[in-house]
């Protein structure tokens, strides 16, 4: 993180109740939440990004979601959650909602703008931390979080802090190998597991599918704002037998990606989220037979499966939970 002093507002920085701003970042807007040490917002706000957003139009729009949040009072300090990977140097390493800022030193640039201490995660990561503050994973010390949205997100907590390897890119669970020579993923990669269950897989599952379900599928979609995922189990809970073979075979891959994932890192909780989630607790039993088909040396029952509690404020909420660790680790 950015190292400095906290803005202030005005308010005695010694005996006020700390503030911190999270900012979850994403291809359309910006959320913003303030919150307190105990994790509860007290303030939120949102405002507009695409795909062209500069820098210095990134940090207009975040300095006033913050002013706006804080109506003048000091803030500790902020976090803000992106897709994309923060490499140990402090550069952004990819960025596909806002790509001009790739190769920037995001946070010490976005520090100098906004005037305090700045630390930014990749958004799974932060969910996680979310999670672990006032979700599903409250108070607990060891967890996996998996995001099934657009893709496959995760967020490892081990020992009560983040893993994040290395070089920064730990733990994308998405992108570990389920099929060899399998699907295309987005990454470029072949036989991901985000290639096999996500809102993107679901469409191209879809693509391969028949064309009177591809039409009722598509229906569903433009007509009623389903995700494609949504989508494809809503037709399977209908009966669709080609709908019931594809969500079965999507929830058998999440299930051996979760028991490999398990049998690498001996956690005992993990945590589902992100718009899938739903739809995934609907059919918990089929998951539960997949992970225990490929889960070493231990039954299922040794394992909680538990549905993320922050819902869409996840990424904000563990955002303004980075920012009060920062502030902690360099005391
Ligand atoms: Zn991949």
């Amino acid at each position: 993180m950015r190292r400095g002093r906290a803005a202030d507002g005005g308010g005695d920085p010694v005996t006020a109740a700390r503030r911190w701003a999270g900012f979850d970042v994403g291809g359309q807007s910006v959320k913003a939440v303030l919150a307190g040490d105990n994790g509860r917002p007290v303030a939120s706000a949102r405002r507009p990004t695409g795909l062209d957003t500069s820098l210095d139009e990134l940090a207009a729009a975040l300095g006033d979601a913050l002013k706006e949040m804080s109506a003048g009072a000091r803030v500790d300090g902020v976090g803000i959650g992106m897709a994309g990977v923060m490499g140990p140097d402090g550069i952004l390493k990819g960025s596909p909602n806002l790509p001009r800022l790739v190769g920037t030193a995001i946070e010490t640039e976005l520090g100098d703008r906004l005037g305090c201490p700045v630390s930014v995660d990749n958004d799974a990561n932060c969910a996680a931390l979310a999670e672990g503050w006032v979700g599903a994973a409250a108070g607990a010390s060891d967890f996996l979080l998996v995001t099934l949205g657009s893709g496959v997100g995760s967020g490892l907590v081990i020992g009560g802090e983040l893993y994040h390897g290395t070089t920064g890119y730990a733990c994308e669970l998405g992108h570990t190998v389920l099929v060899k020579d399998g699907r295309r993923c987005g990454c470029g990669n072949r036989g991901c597991l985000e290639a096999y269950v996500s809102e993107s897989a679901a469409r191209s599952l879809l693509e391969d599918a028949p064309a009177e379900l591809r039409r009722v599928a598509g229906r569903l979609v433009s007509e009623r704002g389903f995700g494609y995922a949504q989508a494809l189990f809503a037709l399977a809970d209908e009966g669709d037998s080609r709908a019931r073979e594809i969500a079965a075979a999507m929830i058998d891959a999440l299930g051996a990606g979760l028991a490999s994932a398990v049998n690498l890192l001996d956690v005992t909780l993990v945590v589902i989220g992100g718009g899938i989630a739903p739809a995934v607790f609907d059919r918990i039993e089929q998951l539960e037979e997949a992970i225990d088909r490929s889960l070493f040396a231990r039954p299922v029952s040794s394992l909680t499966i538990a549905a993320a509690r922050c819902g869409s404020d996840a990424g904000a909420i563990g955002a303004a939970r980075a920012a009060m660790l920062a502030a902690e680790a360099v005391r």
